[in-house]
């Protein structure tokens, strides 16, 4: 799950990491009233901040033409005249796709001038089987450019979970970066908050770009956290009730949200042959033997070993949900999974939806002939697969002849 730069920015602040006062705001109104805060508490420039889950804002373009999915403004109405050009607006990034994402929420901060900008994340390596800090002096821009261009400037360290982040670890990093005196300590306080914020919050990455040396008002020079993304592990969401209320289902796919209603395994791809498979394993197969006889899977959709009828019907729906479909493929390979169960929720579904597209149905294991006889009295045209292989040619065949 992932989840916006201001809640990211809650969850650092929460271990220490220091952060730039904001507050996040859904009306007009709220922009108004935070952007008087923030004024009349002294600060001189405010930024306002499209919040979506999608990088690349600072660059982006609105579709109905306003440039900048982040702005500085001088004022409180100047603040106010940005939000109306971003909230309910549509903003296209590098990461959006050309559909954009509409802004709900805006963040609107307090805005300090910007010294110099680096980057750290954290992030689990896994062919080291460690988590790893990356720290490098190249911030605010694209780290994949540098890990590219410039891989040298990428510093790492990597963590030993059994006795955990230490001291000079941090020090390393801190005095990588070219850190010096104050700015130096703040580092290695920054660095063990990052790294304790992936930790304790089960995230699989922490990513700060750009981290900071700022100036107050004061003239004393700061280190912050500009931005902030945060991505959580799933598996471990159940042990985080105030993570899990962060949840933002609005940037989500609404046909994963519906899956997730029924505890089904979908993820949707660009292609256009829909499969429903039960077992991952198999469903990875099943997409892969799709792609060997030339066809393009539309989803990953795993129902489970113990799917219900309804879990089956909903699964049918859900791939339907997708208009680039244009065949479906259905390999069940019964182990607890009864053949039957899975003939007549597909019965039920192809029914309930008046199915036009063409249907491989390939079963085997446990209840196999029920589940066959099932699809026979059904009266529905169907196409029935011996193998795997036959059925993925089958769909393939029928797909492109469709
Ligand atoms: P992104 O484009 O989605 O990564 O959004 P960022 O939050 O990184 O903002 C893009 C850029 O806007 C940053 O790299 C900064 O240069 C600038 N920016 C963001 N917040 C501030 C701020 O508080 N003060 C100043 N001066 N610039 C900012
Ligand atoms: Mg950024």
């Amino acid at each position: 799950m992932n989840i916006h730069e201001y809640q990211a920015k809650q969850l650092l602040k929460q271990y220490g990491v220091a952060v730039p006062s904001g507050d996040p705001c859904k009306t007009i109104a709220e922009v108004r009233s935070a952007a008087e805060r923030l004024f009349s508490s002294g600060h001189k420039l405010a930024v306002v901040k499209s919040q979506i889950h999608a990088g690349g804002r600072g660059k982006g373009t609105f579709k109905h033409g306003f440039q900048g999915g982040v702005k500085l403004a001088h004022s409180v109405d100047e603040v106010v005249v940005f939000a109306e050009n971003m909230l309910g607006k549509v903003l296209v990034t590098k990461q959006t796709g050309p559909e954009g994402r509409e802004v709900q929420t805006l963040l609107v901060a307090a805005a300090e001038t910007i010294k110099k900008e680096f980057y750290i994340a954290v992030l689990l390596d896994r062919e080291k089987s460690r988590p790893v800090i990356m720290a490098s002096t190249e911030g605010g821009v694209d780290i994949e450019e540098v890990a590219e261009k410039s891989p040298e400037k990428i510093l790492k360290e990597w963590i030993d979970p059994a006795v955990g982040l230490q001291a000079f670890q941090c020090r390393k990093i801190a005095s990588g970066l070219g850190l010096k005196g104050d700015l130096f300590n703040a580092a290695c306080k920054l660095v063990a908050g990052v790294y304790k914020t992936w930790w304790e919050c089960d995230a699989s990455m922490v990513e700060i770009n750009p981290l900071c040396i700022v100036e107050g008002p004061d003239g004393k020079e700061n280190l912050v956290a500009v931005d902030a993304k945060i991505g959580l592990d799933d598996n471990a969401l159940y042990r985080h009730k105030d993570i899990q209320e962060m949840r933002d289902l609005a940037e989500e796919s609404p046909l994963e949200v519906e899956a997730g209603k029924f505890n089904l395994n979908y993820i949707k791809l660009d292609g256009n042959i829909a499969c429903l498979v039960n077992g991952a394993g198999l469903a990875m197969a099943t997409m892969d033997i799709i792609q060997h006889f030339g066809g393009r899977p539309a989803n990953f959709l795993d129902v489970g070993g113990g799917a219900s009828k309804d879990q089956v019907s909903a699964a049918f729906k859900i791939i339907l949900g997708d208009p680039g479909v244009k065949g479906i493929l259905v390999n069940i390979f019964g182990g607890i999974m009864d053949c039957n169960v899975i003939a007549t929720g597909i019965v039920a579904a192809v029914r309930e939806t008046g199915l036009k597209l063409p249907l491989v149905i390939r079963l085997e294991g446990n209840n196999v002939l029920a589940g066959k006889q099932t699809l026979k009295d059904s009266g529905l045209t169907l196409i029935g697969g011996d193998s795997m292989a036959d059925a993925a040619r089958k769909v393939v065949a029928a797909v492109s002849t469709h």
